[in-house]
């Protein structure tokens, strides 16, 4: 697959980002997403591909955001290694990740393996709407509260413009962001090979209501899923 690896983001919270290979997706059931198509089985080809990506991290921000199509937990064990030498090598402090919930009791692990370096956990709640999230989108996290993540989590993803959103759950689920987490990254959804269709005038109502967002530098909007400069099309 042709994707884009390595970026730098540079309007806010500037830091590098590299997508890595993992294996698949423990989770791997929301129904929106496709890019778990990008996970792999073969260990020691995507040991070697990783390492070829993080050789393009200079550390000139002192963060670095690492994705892979799934969570961290899912990336080699040669892969973590790798990342923790060039965070120091490189003096890097803060490192991003990304987790579903379903490991939300080991992130410790990853914060023990990495310390002193701060990691930045983010998860993709999508929406506080519980039945558009576990039952239409399939997310499979049940939550007591709408804040009970933001007390485990550092960051949170939320996916806006999907058909069958509505200006409520919106404006729901930017409330709950706001009032129980640091970070907010919200995607407006791009068709993919799901079934699901964009909502164009939805997106256009969040555009001209919400992008005074964009002001708030604990927010990113993701306009395209290709904002943060790395991935792109799946295409074989
Ligand atoms: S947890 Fe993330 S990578 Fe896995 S299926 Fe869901 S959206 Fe895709």
């Amino acid at each position: 697959m042709d994707l884009e690896r390595y970026s730098k983001i540079t309007n806010k919270n500037k830091r590098e980002i590299v997508l890595l290979k993992g294996f698949p997706c423990k989770w791997g059931r929301c129904t929106f997403c496709d890019y778990i198509e990008d996970n792999d089985t073969h260990e020691e080809e995507m040991i070697k591909l990783n390492n070829e990506i993080l050789k393009n991290v200079t550390g000139e921000f002192k963060q670095l955001e690492v994705i892979n199509s799934g969570s961290c937990f899912e990336l080699p064990e040669a892969t973590l290694k790798e990342i923790k030498e060039v965070i120091q090598n490189k003096a890097i402090d803060t490192l991003y990740f990304e987790s579903h919930w379903i490991y939300k009791n080991r992130l410790n692990e990853i914060r023990d393996f990495f310390s002193p370096t701060t990691v930045i956990f983010k998860t993709g709640i999508e929406t506080f709407d519980d039945n558009f999230r576990n039952n239409i989108l399939k997310k499979g996290i049940k939550l007591k509260t709408p804040y009970e993540a933001g007390d485990i989590f550092d960051s949170v993803c939320l996916m806006f413009g999907i058909e069958g959103q509505t200006k409520e759950s919106i404006a729901y689920d930017i409330d709950c962001a706001l009032k129980s987490f640091k970070r907010i990254c919200i995607n407006i959804y791009v068709e993919n090979s799901t079934k699901f269709k964009r909502d164009e005038e939805l997106i256009k109502w969040f555009k001209e209501n919400y992008s005074y967002l964009e002001e708030n530098p604990s927010v990113e909007i993701l306009w395209n899923n290709t904002d943060f400069g790395v991935g792109g099309e799946l295409n074989e």
